[in-house]
């Protein structure tokens, strides 16, 4: 099983790059064995186009490599931290797409102005306190603005994208970083609307609802 996973953050790999959301090695991704205090996460440093399955390196909920293999990304804490906060979790990535990347450059939430973002990411995507990366204190950081919602920027770094797979949390960078692109664009022409906190709720309800019925990795 743990095969089938590494092939699949390879194949997510690869869709982050061809989207742009991350260039050269920067960013990383992983996954969440079904029922199992394991994930499986992008090694530290390798170009995504290199990586081969045994490239994916299989870590505990504390982020320490359970085989012996390539070095874990340097940014498995924050992973780790949150699969262990968060158990409806099963993919994590993170990339430096540029408009979200702009609005962690400016320490700005993205307010919940799309249907779309607001039904899958459940709320504002809000801003974690700056922390060096790979340090316990950033990802202290990332679930404390995280919370229950499905992403979350990186100040003056990136952002997370957390699903129930790497389909659902691929859609939310893709998303989010369409989002970050109409805020600032919306800031241009002037007044900004954000949807009511009840149509919020009423969106992420129905969006939690119709998923379940779609195909599940
Ligand atoms: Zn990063």
């Amino acid at each position: 099983m743990l095969l089938k996973l590494k092939q699949k953050v390879v194949e997510y790999g690869e869709k982050i790059v061809k989207e742009g959301l991350v260039v050269a090695t920067w960013g990383n991704l992983s996954a969440r064995e079904e029922n199992e205090d394991l994930f499986v996460i992008t090694p530290s440093g390798m170009n995504y186009a290199d990586l081969e399955p045994e490239d994916i390196v299989a870590v505990d909920l504390d982020g320490k490599p359970v085989a012996s293999g390539r070095k874990p990304s340097v940014e498995t804490p924050v992973h780790a931290a949150i699969y262990r906060a968060r158990p409806d979790v099963k993919a994590v990535i993170h990339t430096h797409s540029i408009n979200a990347s702009a609005c962690a450059a400016s320490r700005t939430e993205i307010p919940c102005i799309m249907e779309d973002m607001s039904s899958m990411v459940g709320g504002p995507v809000k801003v974690a306190k700056y922390a060096p990366t790979g340090t316990r204190e950033l990802a202290e950081n990332v679930l404390e603005a995280l919370e229950d919602r499905n992403a979350v920027i990186l100040a003056n770094h990136g952002v997370v994208t957390v699903g129930r797979c790497l389909e659902e949390a691929f859609k939310l960078s893709l998303v989010v970083e369409k989002t970050a692109e109409i805020f600032i664009k919306s800031k241009m022409l002037g007044q900004v609307y954000s949807l009511d906190l009840s149509e919020v709720c009423h969106l992420k309800d129905f969006y939690i609802r119709c998923y379940g019925q779609a195909n599940r990795e």
